[in-house]
């Protein structure tokens, strides 16, 4: 029977409540099946991590990453950090640069039982997670934003081929295993080099996916299209700003951003991160629907599955995402879906269900 080390990061606000009901649902799955165990490794990040350490991302967090097999990350509240932090990349942002976690997968899916806006939905947006418009990655030192005098402020975006292949495979080879489908998002009318090569890459890239068929559309023309007709739509590929865009977008039409999941991946680390922030409007009430960040986890053992040949890890993740369904279809549902349970009341259900199954 294989161990798994999954490192635990609690983060701020809502965190500790969502990422506790993950470990929880996901122990109780382990013990079920007996077929993989976890070894939890929780490692201090954000708030906490700033009183014990001063640093919201210590060191020795990132170095016990290493020698993880994946991990649990929360939300973190960054913007709220005293001054000395605000130059410094915030916590996802350092870890996405530290470990080159290229692809930001976000499945966009109606679940029963839960109103969708959009109607029937079944779509992964690959958002390209390492350059584009943020300031804060796409630079080798330094931060790509400028204040030339108090009034004038320059952001630039970084785009390359080499990022826009690898993103572009990693949503191809997933077209592969689902309707070999691929839409490009892109504003190539107005950006035009930037985009343009964007778009050309991941054009060049399809050559190499023959079964797969491809289309592409502006960005704004595509947040239209998404709340139109998001059924039509398999997998998109896009840059980093219009990614977490779009698909904040598409996780709360389909119901709320509290159930949006994410994964962020390099080609050998793997972390599992909810789509949305760290609610600190409603943090330490138990009323958060952690749903968002169990089905992260979810994500996080498919892929550690695929990566180590290894069934028994599909298994727990089926088990946790068939209690999850079957939770809400029943009718148990946090406040944002409609429902009065609180996060632990949820929780147990998933576990009661687990249990059951
Ligand atoms: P960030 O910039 O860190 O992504 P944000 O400020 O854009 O964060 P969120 O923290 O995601 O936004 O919160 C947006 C809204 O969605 C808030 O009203 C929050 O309470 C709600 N929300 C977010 N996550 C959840 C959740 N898991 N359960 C319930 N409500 C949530």
């Amino acid at each position: 029977m294989a161990a798994y080390k999954i490192g635990v990061l609690y983060g701020d606000g809502i965190g500790p409540e969502i990422v506790r009901a993950t470990v929880e649902v996901l122990t109780a799955a382990a013990e079920r099946t007996a077929d993989a165990t976890f070894e939890w490794l929780e490692l201090p990040m954000g708030w906490t991590a700033i009183e014990k350490y001063q640093d919201p991302l210590p060191e020795r967090t990132k170095q016990a990453l290493e020698h993880c097999h994946g991990w649990i990350m929360g939300p973190h509240d960054a913007a709220a950090y005293p001054a000395e932090y605000q130059h410094k990349r915030n916590p996802s942002g350092e870890l996405r640069h530290y470990f080159d976690l290229y692809a930001n997968i976000r499945p966009i899916k109606t679940m029963e039982g839960i109103k969708s806006v959009a109607g029937e939905a079944d779509l992964v947006i690959f958002r390209e997670n390492t350059e584009g418009f943020y300031p804060d990655r796409n630079m080798y030192t330094g931060t790509g934003e400028f204040m030339i005098t108090p009034d004038v402020a320059i952001s630039t975006g970084v785009f390359t081929k080499k990022a826009a292949e690898r993103i572009a495979h990693a949503a191809f080879r997933m077209a592969m295993k689902r309707r070999k489908k691929v839409t490009i998002v892109h504003k190539a009318n107005v950006i035009k080099l930037a985009n343009g090569l964007f778009l050309n890459t991941c054009r060049e890239v399809a050559k190499h996916y023959p079964e797969v068929a491809v289309d592409d559309y502006h960005v704004d023309a595509m947040a239209a299209h998404l709340v139109r007709r998001a059924k039509d739509f398999d997998v998109i590929v896009t840059t980093n700003m219009f990614g977490d865009i779009l698909s904040d977008l598409a996780g709360e039409l389909v119901g709320s951003l509290g159930m949006a999941p994410s994964i962020n991946t390099s080609d050998d680390k793997g972390m599992a991160q909810a789509a949305h922030g760290s609610a600190p409007d409603i943090a330490g009430q138990n009323i958060a629907n952690p749903i968002g960040e169990i089905l992260s986890a979810v994500m996080l053992l498919d892929w550690l599955a695929e990566r180590h040949a290894d069934q028994a890890l599909s298994g727990i993740a089926r088990l946790v995402e068939t209690a999850v369904q079957k939770t809400v279809a029943e009718g148990v549902r946090t406040r944002d879906l409609g429902g009065t349970a609180s996060t632990t009341e949820f929780t147990q259900a998933i576990v009661g269900r687990i249990k059951g199954l």
